[in-house]
C-alpha cells in the first residue's frame, strides 16, 4: 500500500467520521434545545462522556458506520489496512477509493453477497410458500 495512498485514504475516512459524528451531534442539538445552561456544561465534559453520551443516541446503523471506519483508521495506523480479512490479499485501490472502510477484496465480497444472497433466498423460498397458504381463498372470502 502507497504511503500516499494511505494518507488520502485516512483523510476520507476521518471526514465520514466527522460527517457521522456531525449528523449526531445536531439530533443532540435539537432535542435538548430546551436545556442551554445543561449545554455548556456538557461540552466541557470529558471527551469519553460525549462519546458514551453520543454512543447512547446512536442509531445500530450509525454505530456500526462508525465501528467501520474506526476499525479502517486503526488498520491504518497497524498497517494491515488494504488487506483482505478473508484471503489476505491485498484489495485494490479503486475499491478502496468507491469503499475506504471495507474489509474484504472484492471476490471474497462477492462470495459473501452470494452467500448472502442464498440464505435470503432460502428465506423467501420458505417465507413465499408460508404466504401462499395463508394467502390462499382470502380474497373469495
Ligand atoms: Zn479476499
Amino acid at each position: 500500500m502507497r504511503k500516499a495512498f494511505l494518507k488520502s485514504a485516512q483523510e476520507s475516512l476521518l471526514k465520514m467520521r466527522e460527517q457521522v459524528v456531525a449528523d449526531i451531534d445536531s439530533d443532540t442539538k435539537t432535542s435538548r434545545s430546551g436545556h442551554k445552561d445543561e449545554g455548556m456544561d456538557a461540552y466541557d465534559l470529558a471527551s469519553e462522556e460525549r462519546d458514551r453520551d453520543i454512543s447512547m443516541i446512536l442509531s445500530d446503523r450509525d454505530r456500526r458506520k462508525l465501528q467501520s471506519l474506526d476499525e479502517a483508521l486503526t488498520r491504518i495506523k497497524a498497517g494491515s489496512y488494504g488487506i483482505c480479512d478473508e484471503c489476505e490479499l491485498d484489495i485494490a485501490e479503486d475499491r478502496l477509493k468507491a469503499l475506504p472502510f471495507t474489509r474484504l477484496c472484492v471476490i471474497c465480497q462477492g462470495e459473501q453477497e452470494k452467500e448472502a444472497r442464498q440464505t435470503r433466498q432460502a428465506d423467501d423460498d420458505r417465507g413465499v410458500r408460508r404466504f401462499a397458504v395463508g394467502d390462499d381463498g382470502g380474497d373469495d372470502a
